[in-house]
């Protein structure tokens, strides 16, 4: 199969996964190319595909040309405070801000670019202690409070990594949980934006539909298998 192919595949699963539970928003596609060579990238976007997600700074900074043209990359792995500056410099959002010293930071360094950066929190809804995330309510709700006074990142919603298993209750429930906890920040911070929930890779990502995901997140299914060696 082409890229094309594979791209087109994808984006009929995940229209047959919306009419499943009768949804006619958009589900964005983000193609994760970690491992991969920017020339996958490059075919990904003459194919059509215009949203790729990377989980290491490193290796976006080797990876990458500095200055992209014609598609956006978020940062979706675990950032660690000394690569924040380059992170912040590097992408165009970031979607896995797990702690409210996190936050400060991406905002600090932000604000001393005079960006903006679009940035999505990330829950652990697995309590797998390998991942990473917030798995506790109050010092979430820390961080939205904080976030009035961090003007270099704006919220924009909810990401989350299901747990590692074919369950299928077991990984909605995952979902689910994701869904309710944008819903209930709704509520308490009317002013904030929940609205993406970036859920689902490619293993199940059709359950993360039908749980409301808005963005799903596809590595292997898009680019083939990774070799860490
Ligand atoms: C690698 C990765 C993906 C893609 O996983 P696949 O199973 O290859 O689709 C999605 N999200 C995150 C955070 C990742 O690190």
């Amino acid at each position: 199969m082409t890229m094309r192919d594979r791209i087109d595949v994808i984006r009929e699963s995940i229209e047959a996964a919306k009419l499943k539970c009768g949804r006619t928003d958009t589900v964005h596609l983000m193609g994760v190319s970690k491992t991969h060579p920017y020339d996958a990238v490059c075919e990904a976007v003459s194919s059509g595909l215009f949203l790729f997600g990377e989980n290491r700074v490193q290796e976006i900074q080797k990876k990458f040309p500095d200055n992209r043209n014609g598609f956006e990359l978020h940062l979706i792995g675990h950032l660690q405070s000394n690569k924040v500056k380059k992170a912040v410099a590097s992408v165009d959002a970031i979607d896995s801000i797990d702690s409210l010293r996190l936050a400060t930071l991406v905002s600090n360094e932000a604000e001393k670019l005079g960006k903006v950066i679009p940035v999505l929190i990330e829950w652990n809804t697995s309590e797998e202690e390998s991942k990473s995330g917030f798995s506790d309510f109050s010092e979430y709700l820390m961080l939205l409070e904080a976030s009035a006074q961090l003007p270099g990142i704006e919220i924009n919603g909810l990401m989350t990594i299901g747990p590692l298993t074919e369950n299928e209750t077991q990984v909605r429930t995952a979902f689910a949980k994701l869904r309710e906890i944008g819903e209930k920040s709704k509520q308490k911070f009317p002013n904030i934006d929940f609205s993406t929930l970036s859920m689902g890779m490619s293993q199940d990502y059709h359950w993360a539909i039908q749980e409301g995901s808005t963005m799903v997140r596809i590595g292997t299914a898009l680019f083939g298998g990774r070799d860490y060696s």
